[in-house]
């Protein structure tokens, strides 16, 4: 059943409160009231807002902001958001939604591309206000920080101790929430897996609306539901996250190939034979245009990297060879600088229809072969294509669906596209869809941060052997089922 305010609901709300304290609810309505509002309704039918740190903003500017993601594609207005001053708001507001039926939805940085943390008519809870780092455990080695709190803030703390998490996504910007609601991949996820692969604890509000610790010890059906669990069953408040000893330089190779069958495979072998700190790759078009040049991108961590130790037994293009020197916080951040240019050319408000699909090894070649060979530069845009292996057996969390390849190959089709040209979005969404079934009928899934039309159906053959469990922690941990609805799973 709909628990969506009318569109006039939602305009009167949006009029009356725009820049008012909001004191009340009006749960026949679904309208929030303002203290003027609210002094005129003597009949008993407005509810009042439980004590906030916080605030609780219904001003259209926060409404539309909380209605767009990096996707810029899908847009759903909420009736409010919360920018929360204390864990206990999340609390009583996430109790709040749950006794008057409605949605809500934590959003970290919002980067995700097709509303995943949108709420048609219900809550936004913003995370970044959660942004509490530290104490770094030298002894423990690890670090409890907020889940508003982003990768680039948490690596300066904890590099302050000579530590480090062990896996970072390509681009620091995101909260620690939003990437262990999906998983977090990256170049070193072959020596330790995903970012939920390096939580030992987190605290969390279930969608009853219960503060909880959950550990591989303590509530471990509610941990593992949680991470790479897409916000089902509860809000992510804090995580403790593992660290390890941080190098402080590192070398950087780009390796040239020409040969996609040549470069799957020794990306492969550096993967399984580990001796890179960091393994990607990148898939470019060719003078006319066919993405047929591959560069392979590897780290070492090594105090006094050994370049032919190193690169013994490689098949690149030796002509083409960069290596670089970097300090170690520069190479993670090494989106920075383009991420400003994209920002200052407007490109980052373009829409992103991103493909991100997780292909079995063994049919790699095949799969992503003839998804390259369907992509025009037209259809890329200004972004990337990224390629590169993980290791199935360094991933533990039930919920980050790899298929069951030993060695599951990320292709990331990073589509930059204007947003006004819906036609085109459309197109490349279906272009997503049909690479997707390509992937789906080899044996392996998508990684759920992009934007491929997916329905309830879909989500149960994604989730597999670990859909029973999930199922049960949502009955069982958000019961009326108000989180995250973005998602579109349940
Ligand atoms: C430029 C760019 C580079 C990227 N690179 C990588 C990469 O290298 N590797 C990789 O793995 N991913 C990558 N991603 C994808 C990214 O990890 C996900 O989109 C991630 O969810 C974004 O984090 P966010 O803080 O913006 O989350 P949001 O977009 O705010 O939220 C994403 C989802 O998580 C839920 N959520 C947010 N916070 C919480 C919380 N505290 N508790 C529970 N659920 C929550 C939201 O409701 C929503 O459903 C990249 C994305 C971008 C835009």
């Amino acid at each position: 059943m709909s628990q969506l305010p009318s569109r006039r609901a939602m305009l009167r709300t949006a009029a009356t409160a725009a820049g008012a304290v909001v004191v009340g609810f009006d749960p026949i309505g679904r309208t929030w009231a303002a203290a003027a509002t609210a002094a005129d309704r003597a009949d008993g039918t407005l509810v009042g807002l439980p004590h906030l740190d916080g605030t609780l903003l219904t001003d259209d500017a926060s409404l539309g902001a909380a209605a767009d993601d990096f996707g810029h594609i899908v847009h759903r207005t909420p009736v409010a958001v919360l920018r929360p001053g204390s864990v206990d708001d999340v609390v009583a507001m996430v109790r709040f939604c749950n006794r008057h039926g409605l949605k809500a939805a934590p959003r970290g940085q919002g980067h995700g591309t097709s509303g995943q943390a949108q709420v048609d008519g219900g809550l936004v809870v913003e995370t970044t206000p959660l942004a509490r780092i530290g104490p770094v455990g030298p002894r423990s080695r690890t670090v409890t920080v907020g889940a508003g709190a982003k990768w680039s803030d948490v690596t300066r703390a904890t590099l302050a101790h000579g530590l480090t998490p062990p896996v970072f996504t390509d681009y620091l910007e995101l909260s620690v929430g939003g990437t262990l609601s999906v998983g977090g991949l990256g170049g070193q996820s072959h020596h330790h897996g995903a970012q939920v692969d390096n939580v030992t604890e987190l605290q969390v509000v279930t969608g009853a609306g219960e503060l909880v610790r959950c550990s591989p010890s303590r509530h471990r059906d509610l941990f593992e539901a949680v991470l790479a669990g897409l916000g089902q069953c509860a809000v992510i408040v804090s995580a403790t996250l593992r660290l390890v000893k941080a190098p402080t330089t590192v070398r950087h190779y780009l390796l040239p190939y020409h040969d996609l069958g040549t470069f799957l495979a020794d990306q492969r072998l550096l993967v399984t034979d580990g001796r890179f700190g960091y393994v990607e790759g990148q898939v470019v078009p060719d003078a006319d245009g066919a993405f047929r040049g591959y560069v392979l991108e590897a780290v070492s961590y090594d105090a006094a990297p050994d370049d032919a130790a190193l690169l013994a037994g490689l098949h690149h293009d030796a002509a083409g060879v960069q290596t670089e020197d970097l300090g170690y916080f520069d190479f993670l951040d090494r989106l920075a600088a383009s991420v400003a240019a994209l920002k200052a050319a407007g490109l980052w408000d373009f829409a992103h229809p991103w493909l991100n699909l997780l292909i079995p090894g063994e049919k790699a070649a095949e799969v992503a072969g003839g998804i390259l060979d369907a992509l025009t530069p037209a259809d890329l845009g200004p972004g990337v294509v990224l390629l590169y292996p993980l290791l199935r057996e360094r991933l533990h969390r039930p919920l980050l669906r790899t298929g069951q390849d030993p060695v599951p190959y990320l292709l990331a089709v990073l589509r930059t596209t204007p947003p006004q040209d819906t036609a085109t979005v459309d197109r490349l969404l279906a272009a997503n869809r049909t690479a997707f079934e390509a992937t789906r009928a080899a044996g392996g899934t998508q990684y759920p941060v992009g934007s491929i039309p997916f329905g309830r159906a879909d989500w149960r053959v994604h989730f597999g052997s670990a859909w029973p469990a999930l199922a049960a922690a949502r009955r069982r941990y958000d019961p009326r089922g108000i989180l995250v609805p973005g998602q579109g799973i349940f």
